[in-house]
């Protein structure tokens, strides 16, 4: 018997996620198709990429590149801006779309898909934190799958399928501790992006890897598994593992607890998303215990980094505050990196947009953008002027 391919339109293509996916498309070409794929900017990758995968439909979030793309792609299906992608989406009709944006900018395109009635495979966490019920409304409502591709999510996923959830106690969600876990306060302030970006275990973006260094990123994962799962910010605990080779765990009321182990390698939980809920062989290097040394755990540091403690408040407190959460994080992390800000006042300038914010209730995506902007300028305007 053959199967048909299933046919995968990618958003953002060309970032880390991006390519990995790829990847695991190339490793069973009987099994997947990219029928789109889109980039923000960098349309010299996408060219490639599609060239590669014979991929006649592009798309570019950034209006900017959209000349360059129009140029360069004449033989293709194109779109211009994250309206465009959505129509891209709508005409294609995938099997399966993966939602590798970096940022909000991904929400747009998440929901259209969802509401097309597309399953998504996330790896997209910024749409989870700032409007994780209208995602997981979204999806609910066309009757479609969210698959989760942040290994730590995939982790909680595969060790609760099949079970009621009534079976499940809480969620353990391990945390390599960042880049700078065992730097004393005081040597925090003096990290700068070229400490933040080289990070010891994953290969990943840059703004993600600023938030693993602060553990933003880590607060972003209690928010993706609380939408997922449909859990209680209470049920979220999160262990210090310094080897990233156990992804995540779960106990059950019983007391009973399974984890899932792999390697630090994001194709095994991107492939995972992608041939749910068959498992297919992978050809990449494999953990071996013994090898692997001594597994480590430890309970985190929530004074040495506030992002965590934020990220619960933030989530306990509902309605807007999510969406400050995620976008004053966003500005923060972009200011940090073109030097205008410390490391420790990201998560400063973070708290100070959530003590301004008068919170609204989060009905539909133009209140999420428009709480994005807002919160964007605020943090714009706490930066000294020198
Ligand atoms: P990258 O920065 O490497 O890639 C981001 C992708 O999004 C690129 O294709 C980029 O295009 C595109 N993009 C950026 N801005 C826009 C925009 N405005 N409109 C359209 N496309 C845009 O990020 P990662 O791949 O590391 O991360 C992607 C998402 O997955 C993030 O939300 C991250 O938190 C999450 N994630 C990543 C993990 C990892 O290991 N990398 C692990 C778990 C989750 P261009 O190249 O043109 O800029
Ligand atoms: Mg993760």
């Amino acid at each position: 018997m053959t199967t048909a391919r299933k046919r995968i339109f990618l958003l953002g293509s060309t970032g880390s996620i991006g390519r990995q996916t790829l990847d695991v498309i190339a490793s069973h070409p009987e099994r997947f198709e990219a029928v789109g794929m889109t980039a923000g900017s960098d349309v010299a990758s996408l060219i490639e990429q599609a060239q590669r995968f014979n991929c006649g439909v592009l798309g570019v979030g950034r209006q900017e590149a959209g000349d360059d793309l129009r140029a360069s792609a004449t033989a293709a299906t194109v779109g211009v801006g994250l309206d465009a992608i959505g129509d891209l989406i709508e005409q294609t009709q995938p099997d399966l779309v993966v939602g590798a944006i970096s940022g909000i900018a991904g929400l747009g395109p998440v929901l259209r898909s969802l509401s097309l009635g597309i399953d998504v495979a996330l790896a997209n966490k910024e749409p989870l934190v700032a409007a994780g019920e209208l995602v997981t409304t979204a999806a609910a409502r066309a009757g479609v799958r969210l698959l989760p591709i942040d290994s730590e999510i995939s982790a909680v996923f595969q060790c609760l399928e099949g079970r009621p959830p009534e079976h499940l106690h809480h969620v353990i969600l391990t945390a390599s501790g960042g880049a700078f876990r065992d730097y004393p306060k005081e040597q925090l302030a003096q990290v700068t992006p070229a400490m933040a970006l080289d990070h010891p275990t994953w290969n990943m973006g840059r703004k993600i890897t600023v938030d693993s260094a602060t553990l933003a990123n880590k607060g972003f994962e209690v928010f993706e598994l609380k939408w997922m799962f449909d859990l209680d910010f209470s049920q979220i605990e999160i262990l210090v593992h310094h080897q990233s080779i156990i992804h995540s765990m779960v106990e059950f009321i019983d007391g009973s607890t399974l984890a899932q182990l792999s390697l630090p390698d994001m194709r095994f939980a991107i492939q995972y998303a992608l041939t749910w809920p068959e498992r297919l062989p992978t050809s990449y290097p494999r953990l071996n215990l013994a090898d692997a040394g001594p597994l480590t755990f430890d309970t985190p540091d929530f004074d040495r980094f506030p992002s965590l403690r934020l990220a619960f408040d933030a989530g306990k407190a509902g309605r807007s505050y999510p969406v400050v959460l995620n976008a004053a994080n966003e500005r923060a992390v972009e200011l940090f990196l073109d030097e205008k800000i410390g490391f420790t006042q990201i998560p400063e300038f973070v708290e100070h947009a959530l003590e301004e914010h008068e919170p609204v209730d989060v009905k539909s995506l133009d209140v999420v953008m428009a709480v994005d902007a807002g919160a964007r300028q605020a943090v714009s305007r706490m930066v000294p002027r020198r």
